[in-house]
């Protein structure tokens, strides 16, 4: 019997009181930076298991250490954080919960990104290996970050000292849970998560009366044509190989019909794959922008500022090798291959700061039965709720168990009896 089958047998006694916790994070959801609640449960049950406990970094976050001995040591990191949706779930145990966000607003708030997963899944994955450490050996860090959704969590517990408070790692892992049949789990080599950059443009004109433009400069139409002109960079300028996504999402000017105001504000959000795309694109952006306001005469020179960045997530060839093969060994054909994914992730930051390699792999959350129906009539994006969707619920089970056993199969590759060749530093 390998390993983790070995620590999973534990998992069966443990399995009520990780889905009563599960329950219980799901119906207490918290805010990004406001995490107190779910950090202080975090903190409480790493030290019951004997891990050393690192509270506060950056915020909320909370580390646990667990030393075992000679060997690798592994970060596993999930985040915390949960997003202002109303939840429509119809649960038994859905949230009802609202808060004050960053803005001062009133807002309801859910696990719509299925976070809460991601924390019950780490925390049992490391009471699992902490109750058997005669089976592996090495260091623990299990990390719980916050503020995922804002895209500052992850760098917030780095500038915060987080790699003189735990031992500096030689691997970083995480995962997500996504639309897909749960019990499954899809790894990916190379880019994964787009980098994404939000963009903030003000433009400016000369205001005046709507009966009188020949006095003004229209920042209207100068707005609308930096818009049209923006949606040829990614079809005229970008190689169709490339992937890249860039929309206008927001478009502000003007009160009244008969004013025209002195500026606009554009909000775009720009999704890449390859940091010389990024660079492209940005100066693309920049150049189109410049120029149209030239062309308009405007009198002054735009504003740019970039805002809720989020790293590319590009998984390590050799890291995700490990962990695709530890994963095949123990999952068998429920292990598979994850699609590149549009949306963004901040984990990289951490790894990225401590120079290691890192991996980021999914396990599915939707009801296989209804996973495959959706597949069958190509229904998928109607059918099955996705993250951010206040309908998104991962089924329960075997989705914890599946995200705990992913989390103990991947740790092992590093801490098992017989890991393999070390990773390179
Ligand atoms: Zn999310
Ligand atoms: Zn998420």
């Amino acid at each position: 019997m390998d390993p983790t089958s070995q620590i999973m047998e534990d998992y069966e006694a443990i399995r009520p009181e990780q889905e009563g916790f599960y329950r219980d994070l799901h119906q207490n959801p918290e805010l990004s930076h406001q995490e107190s609640r779910t950090a202080a449960e975090v903190a409480g049950r790493l030290a019951s298991c004997g891990f050393r406990v690192e509270s506060g970094i950056g915020g909320t976050g909370v580390a646990g250490v667990l030393d075992n001995g000679e060997g690798s040591t592994v970060l596993l990191r999930a985040d915390m954080d949960a997003l202002p949706v109303r939840e429509a779930t119809g649960a038994g145990y859905a949230s009802t919960v609202t808060a004050t966000d960053g803005a001062g607003q009133q807002v309801p708030v859910m696990h719509a990104c299925g976070h809460d997963v991601h924390v019950a899944c780490l925390l049992w994955a490391s009471q699992l290996l902490a109750g058997r450490r005669e089976l592996w050996h090495g260091t623990l860090v299990a990390l719980f970050q916050p503020a995922e959704e804002a895209g500052d969590g992850a760098r917030g517990m780095v500038t915060d000292g987080l790699f003189s408070r735990v031992p500096a790692p030689d691997v970083a892992l995480a995962q997500h849970v996504l639309p897909g049949p749960s019990g499954h789990v899809a790894t990916r080599t190379g880019p994964v998560l787009s980098a994404a950059d939000s963009i903030r443009i003000t433009v400016h004109g000369r205001g005046g009366h709507g009966s009188m433009p020949q006095n003004t400069v229209d920042p209207v139409v100068l707005a609308a044509m930096i818009v049209i002109r923006l949606q040829t960079i990614v079809s005229r300028e970008t190689p169709p190989t490339e992937p890249a996504v860039l929309t206008v999402g927001s478009l502000r000017a003007g009160t009244k019909s008969n004013i025209i105001p002195d500026q606009a504000v554009l909000e775009l959000n720009l999704r890449t794959y390859a940091a010389p795309v990024r660079e492209r694109i940005l100066a693309s952006i920049r150049r189109i922008v410049l120029a149209e306001c030239e062309a308009s005469g405007a009198p002054r020179e735009p504003e740019f500022e970039i805002f809720d960045r989020f790293p590319l997530t590009e998984n390590d060839a050799g890291t995700t090798a490990r962990v695709a093969a530890a994963f095949r060994s123990h999952f068998g054909d429920r292990a598979g291959v994850l699609d590149l994914q549009t949306a963004s992730e901040d984990f990289s930051d951490i790894p990225r700061a401590a120079k290691i390699p890192y991996t980021y792999w999914a396990i599915g959350g939707t009801d296989p039965q209804a996973w495959s129906a959706a597949v069958q009539n190509g229904r998928v994006h109607e059918e099955i709720p996705a993250n951010h969707s206040p309908r998104f619920l991962p089924v329960l089970q075997p989705t914890l168990r599946t995200g705990t056993e992913a989390l103990v199969t991947a740790a092992l590759a590093w801490l098992g009896p017989d890991p393999g060749p070390q990773p390179g530093r």
